[in-house]
């Protein structure tokens, strides 16, 4: 049989896939399958699950308001473990393998500790392993700053390691092996009848991606749709020997929108618990009124995302509604609370335990009534609707959290997601 043409990949594995000694022998056998096919191959590893979580707990244990730069010093421990321990079962069974940190590669990112972009990668020391027949197996989550300073990359930064990789060597796939078998149009662990996307555009990825769906992280698809990074999103846990695909579609293929053939009108659902709301009663309405809440937040970097603005009875007034992470409510409404402009209310009120859940597709641009069906089916469920925020592709609503999986599944029926064989 002819040997397929070399090609250059990049395999990133996530916490579950290396959880235990087993399953990193499992990662090694994938990567001994590539090996073994002839491609040049760099893998990007997380933590072994639970580890990240782990050191978290550690930093904030020790002091609530910790400096940045230390948090990822710590967090970014992880990686190292699962790098070394990789390489070192890469080579017992017969491959070579080297292991890189962020900074050895170098992974160059800004030096916005615990949230930090990469900027650029140099190519130059990984292609040098290639030329050695070597695997080069490097931490995902961190780089270095500036400053010469480790980095991490955000919760999951992983994923977005993997695509910057596979974008600075130019490589043929990034297939991002974790412990679903592809993306789902909604999460699997949630509702078992969600059906498995053969392909998704990175439109709709990406807003999946942030409004909720951890599968892969937001700036991941973010730099693979501005590279044109062919990304696929696999199972670890198929068995290594069947796996080989050649450059056939075996997870999920996140691509351009013309190159799928029928899209639903709704493609996905996600849902992001951890959301809380806060209200402003009676502010006074003027010009510079929203700059004058919204100022100070933004100063205190509290991010925001959904807002509603309304009239009060008496005309004078208006009622400002915006949400926040619940990890940010106390800092909200402190900011708030002591704004030294001249921001004045009758009542600030905060309701944390919200969610929100979105309808994502690329089909909403051109069909009237999906928003509708969504406030309907929820209607019939009973589920009160607090804020609610639409754009060309996707509708969300803030709800309580108690009703998240009944809403889910619900709008998930209703859209005609739901996979008819799961039982
Ligand atoms: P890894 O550790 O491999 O990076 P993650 O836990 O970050 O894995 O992401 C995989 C998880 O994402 C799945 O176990 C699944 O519960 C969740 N998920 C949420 N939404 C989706 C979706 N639409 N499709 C597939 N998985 C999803
Ligand atoms: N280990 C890091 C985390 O848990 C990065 C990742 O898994 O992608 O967030
Ligand atoms: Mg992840």
């Amino acid at each position: 049989m002819r040997k397929p043409i070399m090609a250059r990949i990049v395999m990133k594995f996530g916490g579950t896939s290396v959880g235990d000694v087993d399953r990193i022998r499992n990662v090694a056998a994938h990567v001994k399958r590539e090996v073994d096919a002839g491609h040049q191959v760099a893998v990007v590893v997380s933590a072994m699950s639970g580890e990240t979580n782990r050191l978290v707990g550690l930093a904030r244990d020790v002091a609530r308001l910790h400096d940045a730069r230390e948090y990822d010093v710590v967090v970014s421990a992880g990686e190292q473990v699962s790098v070394g321990l990789l390489a070192m079962a890469l080579q017992d069974i017969g491959v070579a393998a080297r292991s890189w940190l962020g900074w050895q590669i170098s992974v160059q990112t800004s030096d916005v500790h615990g949230a930090a972009r990469i900027e650029a990668i140099e190519p130059e020391e990984m292609e040098a392993q290639f030329g050695e027949g070597r695997v080069a197996v490097i931490a995902g989550f961190q780089g270095v700053s500036s400053a010469n300073r480790i980095t991490t990359l955000g919760r999951g930064g992983s994923d977005t390691s993997a695509v910057a990789i596979a974008a600075a060597l130019k490589a043929d796939r990034c297939d991002i092996y974790t412990d679903v078998d592809g993306v789902y149009t909604t999460d699997p662990r949630m509702v078992p009848a969600a059906k498995k996307m053969d392909r998704v555009s990175y439109e709709e990825m990406l807003e999946m991606a942030s409004l909720g769906a951890k599968v892969l992280q937001t700036r991941s698809v973010e730099l693979a749709m501005a590279h044109n990074v062919r990304l696929q999103v696999r199972s670890s846990f198929d068995a290594p020997e069947a796996s080989a695909n050649g450059n056939d579609i075996v997870g999920t293929l996140i691509c351009d929108e013309d190159e799928i053939m029928e899209t639903e009108i709704v493609s996905g659902i996600a849902y992001a618990r951890n959301e809380a709301k806060v209200t402003l009663r009676e502010v006074a309405d003027r010009p510079g009124i929203a700059a004058s809440i919204f100022g100070p937040l933004a100063d205190a970097a509290v991010n925001v995302d959904m807002i509603v603005q309304n009239m009060s009875a008496d005309g004078k007034t208006t009622d400002v509604t915006f949400t926040v992470s619940q990890d940010e409510l106390e800092r909200t409404l402190g900011v708030l609370k002591s704004a030294t402009t001249d921001l004045t209310f009758a009542d600030l009120q905060a309701a944390p335990d919200m969610a929100k859940i979105s309808i994502v597709g690329v089909g909403m641009r051109s069909h009237a009534g999906v928003a509708q069906k969504m406030f309907q089916v929820l209607a019939e469920k009973g589920i009160n609707i607090h804020v609610i925020s639409t754009s060309e592709i996707k509708v969300s609503v803030l709800i309580d959290v108690d009703y998240v999986e009944l809403a889910v599944r619900a709008l998930h029926a209703a859209y005609g997601l739901d996979d008819d064989l799961a039982g």
